[in-house]
């Protein structure tokens, strides 16, 4: 049956203007990194992903790495948009990202001009898309000149095959060279993607949220759940078809009883608010004004619609924020 996106997708959806640019993100955007490849129900794929945009979540996170085996989520992702999102491609913003190695050959890992855009065109045809609204450099990679690999972004813009430019995993002072030149081009950066959570306070004390606000760029956050460790589904037991058993990027080996102590007494906090860990922990990464969004992954629709509630409850008062810290930090 044809899809038809809930009327009032927009109505209780919260946006946040990226920097100093003119673009709005939501304030969740769902990222495919896992259980979007060949080691999951197409079905259910299409389920979650069709569930997010009636929830008003607008940005869909890919990069040529994602799978099982590389390349395999936006292929799904594409699947889905022919099939059920391409009425609705001007309500979506799509990104994709190259820069991680995803074959031997030299041109298929690294940020040269050759490897980024020669993966853009194959994201392009991955997406079956004529552009994608964001295009990333996925890690900072210091054997390649930043002049070089700044000017495929460039390119990929004026080619018409990117809206915006963004960043990921580079450190504040790459990153602001990175907008310079980007500035100096006439392609203002619109957003960095760090990792960012309760668990990995690293961009509050490597000063990157100064130079984002300084440079007037985003943060669009991955694993704000530090991947599902915060949640209470590890508190009891490791269940089946977690990610830390489903995934070689979470280990069981990560559930330690100093990581259950900590977790149950964040667990406790949100619980005396009426809300979740989960929710919480979203909460949390959102209360900064230069993060932009926070990148979710789920691999249900429960999880979606439980972790988009975060919204729903009151702020984190000073109090509860100097518990967390207490609790939070390593
Ligand atoms: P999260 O920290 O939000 O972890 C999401 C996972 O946690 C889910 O897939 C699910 O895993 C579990 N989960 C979510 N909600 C709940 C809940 N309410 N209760 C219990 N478990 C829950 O983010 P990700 O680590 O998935 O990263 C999000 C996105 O960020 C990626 O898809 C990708 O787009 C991007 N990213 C970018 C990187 C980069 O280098 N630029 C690196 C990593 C991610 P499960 O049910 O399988 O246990």
């Amino acid at each position: 049956t044809a899809f038809a996106a809930d009327p009032e997708r927009y109505e209780n959806a919260a946006f946040r203007r990226a920097g100093s640019s003119g673009l709005d993100l939501p304030a969740f955007s769902f990222g495919l990194w896992q259980k979007f490849g060949a080691d999951y129900a197409y079905e259910t794929q299409r389920e979650i992903i069709l569930h997010a945009f009636d929830l008003g979540i607008t940005h869909f996170d890919n990069a040529d790495r994602y799978g099982p085996p590389h390349r395999a989520a936006q292929q799904n992702f594409g699947r889905v948009l022919a099939r059920d999102l391409a009425p609705y491609r001007d309500e979506i913003l799509l990104s994709t990202k190259a820069g991680n190695p995803i074959g031997p050959s030299p041109y298929l890992k690294g940020s040269s001009r050759k490897s980024l855009l020669t993966s853009l065109d194959h994201s392009l045809r991955d997406l079956g898309t004529d552009y994608v609204d964001i295009f990333y450099s996925h890690r900072q990679d210091d054997s390649v000149p930043l002049e070089e690999t700044v000017g495929a972004l460039v390119s990929a813009v004026q080619q018409g095959k990117a809206l915006y430019v963004g960043i990921s995993n580079y450190r504040p002072d790459r990153a602001h060279q990175a907008a310079e030149l980007l500035r100096d081009a006439g392609v203002p950066l619109l957003v960095h993607q760090p990792r960012y959570s309760i668990y990995d306070r690293t961009i509050e004390n490597n000063g990157l949220l100064e130079v984002a606000e300084q440079d007037g760029f985003g943060l669009v956050v991955y694993s704000p759940l530090a991947q599902g460790l915060l949640t209470d589904k590890y508190l009891e037991s490791i269940p089946d078809g977690a990610r830390a058993t489903a995934s070689t990027f979470l280990s069981p080996d990560q559930i330690t009883e100093t990581y259950r102590q900590r977790t149950a007494e964040l667990n406790k906090l949100a619980e005396s608010r009426g809300q979740s860990l989960a929710q919480l922990a979203l909460q949390w990464v959102l209360r900064k004004p230069e993060v932009t969004s926070a990148l979710i992954g789920a691999s249900s629709v429960w999880q979606l619609d439980h972790n988009v509630a975060a919204l729903d409850f009151a702020p984190l008062t000073d109090a509860e924020l100097a518990l967390i810290e207490e609790h939070g930090v390593h």
